[in-house]
């Protein structure tokens, strides 16, 4: 993809073929125009094309070019902040109300996979975070606890049942996830657009939107090879916006998340790590994540950018972190490694906002978007279909503001990543 083999790895090697699309040339008109093919911009389109609108998809290099195509494929449940920490941003209402909907955004991932035969490696066993040492146990304790509060029942492994789970002896416990799973991302995204196609969707790549041009009644987004003309627009192009409202791109700070995937794994390897095929990743500040592919590729990664030194400073701490945490594997070879950038939000929570009368954005998934792009891109379809009401949205309608300093923190967060890496490779 785009000619960059750092940019979607495994999941380039291993995805079903994308849908045959074209780059846009000429003046069309839609209902509604979405810009971005991510999830959040298929998913969108989907449901707009089957309540019966014409719906273009604008995508500025491919299908899954920006996070979609280069995550860890883990469908969680639920934010990365704790429960609690979203009805205290929000508010009782507003925050109960998307835990219950992020609560069962899997479960609408996993159903439309299911549906439309979507080919993308969908495994449902749950995923695990890893506890590492006491202070790990204690997160992942209170964590389970403000779930079931909200009648959520989350397993709580003690050591033992967790390295049965894990195959590996590193962690003191884990919180395992039954409602969560596995996809391959790429595959996903590429079976989704396959999917709103046959919905009548008409999806446009290597087609970037350089100008938005509100009017009365009816936007125009301008290409390079022409325009679409839309009574309503949806924004969902995330921490990869480029061009048009790059306030977008500015109240996210974007954190560099890399991973290397190994070769495919014996098959007695393969029966001693996950065995359940579970997504696992560790309480770390600077956190671990591994899984396994449907080839039996271990795929590991963490925070930091494959670019300049940073390739091979995370390489050699993959290599350290995977032998430390599965010993039985020996000393690895890596078949391919990729990075992306996840887009972090101040409070860690997506933002909705209307960046005009019939402009509606959505960005900021602080590393977890599958589910909830899914959920969010039907919300929005469901929204300008008028079966629901803004109100009916679990998030505030909010300005885009900048974090301050956001773009002078990245380049210190990527280095800060491989000075962890490289203290770690040293002990
Ligand atoms: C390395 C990594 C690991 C992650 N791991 C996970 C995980 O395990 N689980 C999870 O839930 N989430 C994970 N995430 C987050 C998740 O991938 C994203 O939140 C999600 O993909 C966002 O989807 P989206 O559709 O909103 O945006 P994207 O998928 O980023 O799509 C935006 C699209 O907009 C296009 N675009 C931008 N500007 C324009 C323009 N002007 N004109 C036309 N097109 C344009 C881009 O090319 C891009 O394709 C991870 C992200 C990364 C990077």
């Amino acid at each position: 993809m785009n000619k960059d083999p750092q940019s979607h790895g495994v999941w380039e090697l291993t995805s079903p073929e994308a849908p045959r699309t074209e780059v846009l040339s000429g003046d069309v008109t839609a209902d509604v125009a979405i810009v971005g093919a991510g999830y959040t911009g298929l998913s969108a389109a989907l449901h707009l094309a089957r309540a019966g609108r014409s719906v273009v998809v604008a995508e500025a290099v491919e299908i899954g070019f920006g996070g979609s195509g280069r995550n860890v494929g883990l469908v969680n449940a639920g934010m990365w902040v704790m429960p609690d920490k979203i009805t205290a941003t929000l508010g009782p209402d507003m925050g109960e109300r998307l835990l219950a909907l992020l609560g069962q955004a899997p479960q609408e991932v996993f159903d439309l996979i299911r549906a439309e035969s979507i080919d993308c490696e969908a495994v449902r066993t749950g995923t695990l975070h890893c506890a590492v040492g006491n202070s790990g146990l204690r997160e992942l304790g209170e964590r389970a606890s403000q779930w079931r509060r909200r009648g959520v029942d989350l397993e709580l492994l003690k050591a033992g049942n967790a390295a049965a789970a894990l195959g590996s002896t590193a962690y003191s416990g884990a919180l395992l996830d039954h409602r969560a799973g596995t996809i391959q991302p790429l595959a996903y995204a590429r079976g989704l657009a396959k999917v709103a196609q046959r919905a009548g969707a008409r999806i446009y790549t290597g087609t970037a939107v350089t100008e938005i041009v509100p009017g009365a009644g009816a936007t125009r987004l301008r290409t390079r090879g022409g325009s679409i003309t839309a009574a309503k627009v949806i924004l969902a192009t995330d921490a990869y916006t480029q061009h048009v409202f790059p306030e977008i791109r500015d109240t996210q700070v974007m954190l560099p998340y890399f991973n290397f995937a190994t070769q495919p794994l014996s098959d007695n390897l393969r029966q001693s790590i996950l065995p359940y095929r579970q997504g696992a990743w560790d309480t770390r500040e600077v956190l671990s994540s591994f899984r396994m592919d449907a080839a039996g590729r271990l795929i590991f990664g963490s925070v930091g950018s494959l670019r300049g030194s940073g390739q091979s400073v995370h390489q050699g701490w993959a290599r350290r972190a995977i032998a430390r945490i599965f010993p039985q594997l020996g000393d690895v070879a890596f078949e391919s490694g990729w990075h992306g950038q996840i887009g972090m939000t101040r409070d860690h929570l997506p933002r909705l906002s209307r960046l005009g009368p019939d402009i509606l954005a959505i960005s900021g998934y602080n590393g977890r978007g599958i589910a909830p792009g899914t959920a969010f891109g039907r919300l929005l379809a469901e929204l300008l279909t008028e079966q629901r009401a803004i109100g009916d949205i679990p998030l505030p309608l909010r300005d885009l503001t900048a974090v301050p300093f956001g773009r002078l923190r990245e380049p210190i967060i990527a280095l800060g990543a491989q000075l962890v890496h490289l203290v770690e490779n040293r002990f």
